[in-house]
């Protein structure tokens, strides 16, 4: 596969400011609701306007889209304001239907990405299109799936490509509803420079409050474009309420979002540097998640010997592990002090956890 220039032109014909700006609701719900957000982002940095028609819910019972109906509504949008429309196809039907509505964006979301079938699915009823087609990453963290993706719809002749990052699933509960896993969007970009990369805040934060932060790390790293959900009643959206914003709100984003231009010898350095920080800061927030919930095992331990009656301090089992640790370290290219001092402060914090569930009355 060899992703180049050409696959990048549509986005300069469109997104001359960069970047590009995909907004408008999670879900159609009513053509007064469509129309009323197309209106709204009607000249802003808005070029192209989404909601889904089909959606795929997580389980059962949610709000499932509205269907065909809602790509008349699209239409309207799109002639009511100049906006490109945009929306979700996960099936051959989906694409079928959408091209014969004149969607100019189709996506294809995370939770059909990870179907190889599905994926092949829809790039094959997409072949000869010459549609702008943006594929999310897959619901789990395994770029060479989402490569694979990729690859079907490159395959079947799109030059007008695309992907998005939305972040993906964890068991773990994390400050996001989806875990960035930056690593996974930079090593893609690093394998395919020219490939359009667009981030999703929305998804990937699942909370409103987040997203203008999120969107800045995308641009810091020389993400192409947003796709951000918008809605004018975001609390009475019909789906992803929490993770929606207001089109004023959005226009008030792109005021403070500062976009660097990625020419000159000092917006490499910046660029390389925003990159390995973001990496340092996922690192730091992973290390003091797993800090934290280290010390709640402590804490039941601190339960247990307190029922046992079992005193706190067993040195053995303490010696036994440093002496691992020091080995296991020396692997990893970390010196004795340093691992030495590490699980000396750690043993310090889990003792002090340990005493103070065995105080406790
Ligand atoms: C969406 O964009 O509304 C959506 C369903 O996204 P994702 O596939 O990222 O969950
Ligand atoms: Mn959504």
């Amino acid at each position: 596969m060899e992703i180049n220039k050409e696959h990048r032109n549509w986005l300069d014909a469109l997104a001359l400011n960069h970047p590009l700006v995909i907004a408008g609701p999670c879900s159609a719900e009513t053509e007064e609701q469509v129309l009323a957000v197309a209106k709204e982002l009607k000249n802003s940095d808005v070029s192209v306007f989404r909601a889904g028609i089909w959606k795929p819910r997580t389980r059962p019972g949610g709000f499932e889209g509205v269907g065909e109906i809602g790509l008349k509504w699209l239409k309207k949008a799109k002639e009511a304001t100049g906006m490109l429309i945009a929306t979700e196809v996960a099936t051959a039907q989906h694409v079928k239907l959408a091209l014969a509505y004149d969607v100019d964006v189709l996506w294809i979301g995370a939770r059909t990405t990870v179907n190889p079938f599905a994926v092949q699915e829809v790039a094959d009823a997409l072949q000869g299109t010459d549609k702008i087609v943006l594929l999310k990453n897959p619901v789990n963290p395994d770029l060479t799936l989402w490569i694979g993706g990729i690859e079907r719809l490159y395959n079947a002749g799109i030059k007008k490509l695309g992907v998005i990052h939305r972040g993906f699933s964890t068991y773990e509960k994390t400050k996001y509803r989806n875990n960035p896993e930056w690593q996974i969007a930079i090593d893609l970009q690093n394998r395919f420079p020219e490939l359009v990369l667009i981030c999703d805040p929305s998804h990937i934060t699942g909370k409103r409050d987040m997203i203008q932060e999120v969107s800045q790390q995308a641009l810091d790293m020389n993400f192409d474009g947003l796709m951000i959900e918008t809605h004018c009643n975001p609390d009475e959206a019909w789906s992803d309420a929490p993770q929606q914003v207001t089109p004023a709100t959005l226009k008030q984003m792109f005021i403070d979002l500062r976009v660097r231009k990625m020419d000159g010898e000092s917006d490499d350095y910046q660029q390389r540097i925003s990159k390995l920080r973001t990496q340092i800061d996922d690192f730091d927030e992973k290390l003091l998640e797993i800090l934290g919930k280290r010390m709640k095992i402590a804490d039941q331990i601190g339960l247990l010997k307190k029922e046992k009656n079992v005193a706190i301090l067993q040195n053995n089992r303490w010696n036994e592990i440093l002496g691992k640790m020091i080995l296991d370290g020396e692997t990893k290219g970390l010196s004795e002090e340093f691992v030495l001092k590490i699980f000396k402060a750690i043993h310090q914090e889990s003792i002090a956890h340990q005493e103070k569930v065995y105080k406790a009355d």
